[in-house]
């Protein structure tokens, strides 16, 4: 069993050959969107005969693509058996790196995982020996796992910042000038990799496998360390000319004079995210506040959990009241994407989603002040569902999907 082999579209073939390559590449597409299928149902709607499907389904038996699950039970007199796509006929990874750890999972061709490893400690430098221990991560967990190496057809890495997907360049991590990053991982792990944006990952495991039902415009916010969105405009990913759409959080909204992390003065994320509510803790303390909860410096990038932990497990008033002003102010500036796009659905997620209506209320509230009222009307508004595993979920979906587009696609 090759997927390499069921994916090739090279018309290096016959006109015979060409069509029955066709039926098998449609066979399976059936099993993997609709799902288990008799031999009368496949030759049906595949408006092919019985002996075609039955000598295709035996082929792809043979071959491990698809599986027997047995007699169907609810049919009267012969009973026939029900054909699904083989779950480990193919595996793929998706891999979310943050500044001070990162998550693993590897899924069968069903969407399940057969392994997976969240906030393992890394620590994200743009440096070579960073890079090398990057890829020796990945490779000691596909070594741990029970899942043969040439049986991953492909990994999706998720990393914050610009991202180019298409040409396969991070421009805030391990960029070089020379070569694209994803050529470099290749080599590394000898399987095919691609890269995304963070949020745009997790955006796509909301819509794939988690709070969306059928809505088709959505905007996704990740509401963590920094603040950006995903957008998925008609079921597609948004990405821009180049892949860098969705920076909200550097939207240069305030006259602070507050230095972002991009280097500019003013962003959004200055006043709105989880840099900024630390900032705003640790001055409210110097200020002589009170709190039950203390920020361990050594926490890098995390410290903004200990007082989302404080306001929901705790109850603090401190670490409650910044939470909610700062979903307050999210919310109006949220209303303004409401306005200009008029989505279906706008899920908030990211670390802040854990809040749940510490966030979702003082973000309803405002959105019902500051948006239009039809545009407001025609939206629901959502927490993610997938939590901590948005990104992971995202980058397996994503990539199972750009690896069998010749079985998708048609
Ligand atoms: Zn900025």
């Amino acid at each position: 069993m090759n997927l390499k082999d069921l994916l090739d579209n090279s018309l290096d073939k016959s006109l015979s050959d060409q069509k029955w390559h066709m039926l098998r590449q449609t066979i399976v597409k059936r099993l993997l969107s609709s799902g288990n299928a008799t031999i009368t149902e496949l030759s049906s709607e595949l408006q092919s005969s019985v002996p075609t499907v039955t000598k295709a389904v035996n082929e792809l038996l043979a071959e491990g693509y698809m599986i027997d699950m047995g007699k169907v039970t609810n049919s009267g007199g012969r009973r026939p058996s029900l054909y699904s796509i083989n779950p480990t006929c193919a595996y793929f990874m998706g891999v979310e790196v943050n500044i001070s750890d990162l998550s693993i999972g590897l899924q069968n061709i069903k969407n399940e995982f057969v392994s997976i490893e969240m906030g393992t400690s890394f620590i994200l430098q743009n440096t070579q020996e960073s890079l090398m221990e990057f890829c020796e991560i990945l490779n000691s967990f596909i070594e741990d796992s029970s899942v043969a190496k040439d049986m991953i057809v492909g990994v999706c890495i998720n990393f914050s910042g610009r991202i180019n997907s298409m040409e396969g360049f991070s421009y805030n991590y391990f960029y070089s000038e020379n070569r694209p990053l994803t050529e470099i991982i290749s080599e590394q792990l000898t399987i095919p990799v691609h890269l995304e944006n963070d949020t745009r990952a997790m955006a796509f495991g909301e819509y794939r496998e988690g709070v969306v039902d059928h809505e088709q415009n959505i905007i996704f916010l990740n509401y963590s360390w920094g603040v950006a969105i995903g957008m998925i405009t008609d079921g597609k990913l948004y990405y821009g000319k180049s892949g860098y759409s969705g920076e909200f959080g550097h939207s240069t909204i305030f006259n602070n004079e507050i230095m972002c992390q991009c280097g500019k003065l003013g962003c959004l994320e200055t006043e709105i995210s989880g840099w900024s509510l630390v900032k705003q803790f640790q001055e409210a303390i110097s200020q002589g506040k009170q709190s039950n909860v203390s920020i361990d410096e050594n926490l890098l990038g995390l410290q903004h959990h200990v007082i989302i932990d404080g306001a929901v497990k705790l109850e603090d008033s401190l670490c409650v009241d910044l939470v909610t002003k700062q979903s307050e102010k999210i919310g109006r500036y949220l209303s303004i994407l409401l306005n200009i796009f008029n989505p279906d659905l706008l899920v908030i997620g990211g670390d802040f989603a854990r809040l749940g209506d510490y966030v979702l209320l003082p973000i309803q509230a405002a959105l019902k002040k500051h948006s239009l009222g039809l545009v407001n009307r025609d939206m629901k508004l959502k927490k993610s569902t997938l939590g901590r595993r948005a990104g992971v979920i995202g980058a397996c979906c994503i990539v199972k999907e750009k690896m069998l587009s010749p079985l998708l696609s048609k």
